[in-house]
């Protein structure tokens, strides 16, 4: 009726937060399995700045872990990158992430993507009631990972298609000269070979001068 079509339902913000070091298709999948189940109109994905939880080893500068997701994700009219966490300085909260998206889209209603693993971290998270009110969480499978239940109203969790791919694995096969072809999506393929990311020094390769 009219009055439906003077106020249109709330944009609908998917937000897959990760290091991305490298996206595969893990992420892509879980990203897409949400937006369809849950009718999303968009699903930002959030590289990682400095990740707190991860700062004792090495990760990849933001720029390559950004420029990577942006690669992943171009090909798909509903998936978005967004900066915010790798433009902020310090360490990256999830907190900060959601207030920085709700202060940039108020209209919108955000879903926080997380896999089985990392749900199950979230009650250490910082300020976790805040982080309730800020967003819906949708905990998803994840191969080798017990996805729990926590008990709230405003936590879904789904069943997506199994995707043994982590990001751990790819760094270490492309370290070991092992494929990670169809693992990641071509671009990112290319990408890590153009950069030589995650290859020892001493066994980088220089194009041809
Ligand atoms: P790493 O091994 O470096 O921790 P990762 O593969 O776990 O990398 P992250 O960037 O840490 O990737 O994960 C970002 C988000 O994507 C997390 O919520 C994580 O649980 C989820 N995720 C990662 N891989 C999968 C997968 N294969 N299936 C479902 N969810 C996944
Ligand atoms: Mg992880």
């Amino acid at each position: 009726d009219q009055e439906q079509a003077k106020s249109p339902r709330p944009y609908r913000l998917g937000v897959m937060g990760g290091t991305f070091d490298p996206i595969h298709h893990g992420h892509l999948v879980a990203a897409s399995e949400v937006a369809s189940v849950f009718d999303l109109d968009e699903v930002v994905f959030v590289p990682t700045g400095e990740p707190w939880h991860k700062s004792a080893q090495e990760v990849t500068p933001a720029e390559h872990r950004y420029l990577m997701t942006v690669i992943a994700t171009a090909s798909n009219p509903r998936f978005k990158v967004s900066r915010v966490d790798i433009d902020r300085p310090g360490p990256t909260y999830t907190i900060d992430t959601l207030r920085d998206l709700r202060h940039a889209r108020p209209d919108a209603e955000l879903f926080f993507i997380t896999g089985a693993d990392a749900m199950a971290q979230i009650l250490s998270w910082k300020d976790v009631q805040e982080l309730w009110s800020l967003a819906h969480f949708v905990g998803v499978t994840r191969p080798g990972h017990e996805l729990q239940n926590m008990g709230r109203d405003d936590v879904s969790l789904l069943e997506v298609p199994a995707m043994a791919i982590s990001s751990t694995d790819c760094r270490a096969r492309v370290a070991a000269s092992e494929p990670v072809w169809y693992l990641v999506p071509d671009g990112v393929v290319q990408y890590i070979a153009k950069h030589n990311l995650y290859t020892p020094v001493q066994q980088q390769t220089r194009p041809a001068t």
